[in-house]
């Protein structure tokens, strides 16, 4: 029944990916969102996965690499960390991430990100890392991250697709047509490193509060609304030329 419905909604919203190559002379920032032991490691807390999920250690192993990939050519690389306040709810989802617990670090397999130094780590209390980049005084640490670095394309993997990551690329992009993010021209999401959660129907139902949020429907909606608003989606990205 599900199968049924995600093979019928892929077909009423087909969803081209392409080849993306990386141009080795422009700079290209990588921006990881939200790849935390709190939504990413098995029983880590209440929007952790319960048990092991494909979608989710693909979107470890890809991003891991990718992060070697990135630090190895000491490019920009900017990490999102959900961290929230015990006192400040994100309704509709119960407790997570509360800053300074182990929810809101990094997964094990990317903690050694930290240590380099072209790494920006922000902890952001909000689905949105573009607003939550914004600081009391109106300056945004995103923004002056991509103008400091010359930044001409990003590249976005994370959690959730739908929420966190869309959320992201959609201010982004936003505010990159309205001229505020030069020299950034180019949002990209490369989905085999982009993962959501999974709540079925049937366990929806029977939990208080909960909405029902199939993974492969959630996952392919997040990367076709993310289309919707200009980014480009990879299924293989590349450094170098084209051959
Ligand atoms: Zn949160």
């Amino acid at each position: 029944m599900v199968s049924q419905t995600i093979d019928l909604l892929k077909n009423e919203l087909p969803l081209e990916q392409e080849l993306v190559v990386l141009p080795e002379d422009v700079v290209t920032g990588l921006v990881l969102v939200d790849i935390i032991n709190g939504f990413c490691t098995v029983g880590a807390g209440n929007l952790a996965p319960r048990e092991p999920n494909r979608q989710i250690s693909g979107t470890i192993s890809e991003s891991v690499r990718l992060a070697r990939l990135f630090c190895d050519k000491k490019l920009p690389v900017m990490a999102f960390l959900d961290s929230h306040h015990p006192d400040k709810p994100e309704d509709p989802y119960p407790p997570h991430c509360i800053q300074g617990t182990d929810e809101s670090n990094l997964v094990p397999a990317l903690q050694w990100i930290q240590n380099e130094t072209n790494v920006t780590i922000r902890r952001k209390d909000c689905y949105d890392g573009y607003l939550g980049s914004m600081e009391a005084d109106g300056s945004n640490v995103f923004a002056d991250w991509v103008k400091n670095n010359h930044i001409e394309a990003i590249l976005v993997v994370g959690v959730c697709t739908d929420i966190c990551v869309l959320d992201f690329v959609c201010s982004t992009l936003s505010v990159r047509n309205r001229g505020f993010l030069a020299p950034l021209k180019d949002v990209i999401l490369y989905s085999r490193a982009c993962a959501t959660f999974d709540v079925p129907l049937h366990i929806a139902t029977n939990t208080k509060g909960a909405l029902p949020h199939p993974q492969e429907l959630m996952h392919h909606i997040g990367l076709y609304m993310a289309k919707e608003r200009g980014a480009k989606i990879a299924n293989e990205v590349l450094f170098g030329a084209l051959k």
